[in-house]
């Protein structure tokens, strides 16, 4: 970075080119554009910065992103209790609830299987995940995990440490564009794949 600029200025490039999908030149974009901004909105984005960690946490039952604990989801008494969805990621549940269609619980995984990048079962709340089913009485889980590789390695991985427990464990339906992420899905594909999920 050229020593021209203050360090305040570089800083904060430097902060938004470690962002997924931002280079440089978006970075610096983004902070010029901050920069020139009014105040309120620099200090309602810092703001809403220092809430993201400080009011946020993991829901103790589904681990979804939540600043209450247990979540609205798991909290709602009105929900099946029976079916749980797993996906991979908290925006996946955004997704899932998108499609209007299922009322039953989640179950966020926070990543899938991927020996490139070093991330094992371990790394994953999959043990969590058996727990659960050994004792909330869960009858179905649906393995909604994204439609690549490290998807289906998770999907089959769970699969297999579920199938002792003797419940229905499903798997939502092909045409899922492959290699894609569930939450870019559109809501009628995904609602489809929902509906047409078939026993793993
Ligand atoms: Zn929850």
């Amino acid at each position: 970075m050229s020593q021209v600029l203050p360090p305040s200025v570089t800083k904060l490039i430097e902060a938004f080119s470690r962002l997924p999908g931002i280079g440089p030149k978006t970075a610096s974009r983004l902070t010029y554009y901050l920069l020139r901004a009014p105040d309120n909105l620099t200090l309602s984005l810092a703001e809403a910065l220092n809430d993201l960690k400080s009011k946020t946490r993991y829901c103790a039952i589904c681990h979804n992103i939540t600043e209450d604990d247990p979540c609205v989801v798991c909290k709602n008494e009105k929900r099946d209790r029976a079916t749980v969805v797993v996906v991979e990621d908290p925006l996946d549940v955004v997704a899932v609830e998108r499609t209007g269609s299922f009322n039953g619980l989640y179950h966020v995984l926070h990543g899938a299987i991927s020996p490139v990048e070093g991330i094992g079962p371990d790394d994953l709340r999959i043990k969590e995940l058996v727990v659960r089913v050994q004792t909330q009485g869960i009858v179905e889980v649906i393995i909604a995990t994204n439609p690549n590789m490290e998807g289906e390695a998770t999907a089959m991985y769970i699969k297999q440490k579920l199938a002792p427990l003797g419940i229905k464990i499903t798997r939502l339906a092909r045409g899922l564009p492959s290699g894609g992420d569930l939450e870019y899905v559109d809501t009628v594909t995904l609602l489809r794949a929902l509906q047409g999920r078939g026993e793993m």
